[in-house]
């Protein structure tokens, strides 16, 4: 498979096998609210909602209840975590900003065409956040770390990430894989994209610079430095998964980069979890 439309697919398989499980989500509940009729009093047609679906319907149907309540719980726990670390992030960046380096900063990379948020901390910080609108944000501690022009590689790896929406489709993903754990192929395939996402941004680096050094040693510095402070779905300059990958290709930039995707075991038993479902859902007679 072509290595840039890698982490394109392995988003849409994610997409597909989430929306098909909520999907079949989706009709358990019109299927059960419509077993029970509504006349009015709202306790007692809970109370008959409850009682019907642990009463009336299959052994399989109630551990796919379960299954259910378990995801819509940990989607609004995600969503929810998310929002106070986002807000959390929001504080940082208003209250760390130092506006005299990111006009600088933003005037010497402006044909990055960016807009690249300089904050005061110790630590080397690059990442890109910003699920509708997103944005550069690097530390005055990267800036003491890097050379001119490893800073320049740094931010024309996030500025990839930026182009491709990467922050939005990551957080996406995280929200899937976080929600639906219990479907092991969308793990692996959460991996699969953060690993290809990073390749491809250091890729686009060695060819808009020709050269793989100023990378090389900026991540290489980064790495040593452990280790990036901030927890939230942006993406990080080093993060985790991707750091062998990423050597190898700056090793070998012309060798291509394999990446696993998920073991014969994970397959079936995905596979496996996925018919079941749509089993319990379809047939009645279990
Ligand atoms: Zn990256």
């Amino acid at each position: 498979m072509n290595q840039a439309a890698r982490p394109q697919v392995a988003f849409l398989l994610i997409l597909l096998m989430s929306g098909w499980i909520l999907l079949q989500m989706g009709l358990v509940v019109f299927h059960q609210i419509s077993d029970v009729r509504y006349d009015g009093n709202l306790p007692i047609y809970l109370v008959d909602l409850f009682t019907d679906i642990w009463s009336r319907h299959s052994v399989f149907k109630m551990v796919f209840t379960c299954l259910l309540i378990i995801t819509i719980t940990r989607i609004c726990f995600f969503i929810g975590k998310q929002a106070f670390l986002d807000h959390k992030w929001h504080s940082i960046v208003q209250n760390r900003k130092n506006d005299a380096l990111s006009i600088e900063i933003n005037a010497s990379y402006k044909h990055l065409r960016t807009e690249i948020i300089v904050i005061q901390e110790h630590k080397p910080v690059a990442l890109t956040k910003g699920i509708w609108h997103a944005r550069i944000v690097i530390s005055t501690g990267l800036l003491h770390l890097l050379s001119n022009s490893e800073v320049e590689a740094v931010l024309i790896h996030e500025q990839y990430h930026r182009l491709c929406r990467h922050p939005f489709k990551k957080c996406l993903i995280h929200l899937f894989c976080f929600s639906m754990n219990y479907i092991p192929a969308l793990g692996a395939l959460r991996s699969y994209f953060d690993v290809c996402i990073e390749i491809l941004a250091d890729k686009h680096v060695i060819n808009e610079m020709n050269s793989t050094y100023p990378l090389s040693s900026a991540l290489l510095k980064m790495v040593n430095s452990r280790k990036q402070s901030f927890k939230s779905t942006a993406v990080q300059f080093t993060d985790g998964e991707a750091i062998n990958y990423r050597l190898s290709q700056l090793i070998e930039p012309d060798h291509p980069i394999k990446v696993p995707l998920f073991s014969l075991q994970t397959s079936l038993f995905s596979i496996s979890m996925l018919i079941g479902m749509f089993i319990i859902v379809t047939l009645k007679c279990i």
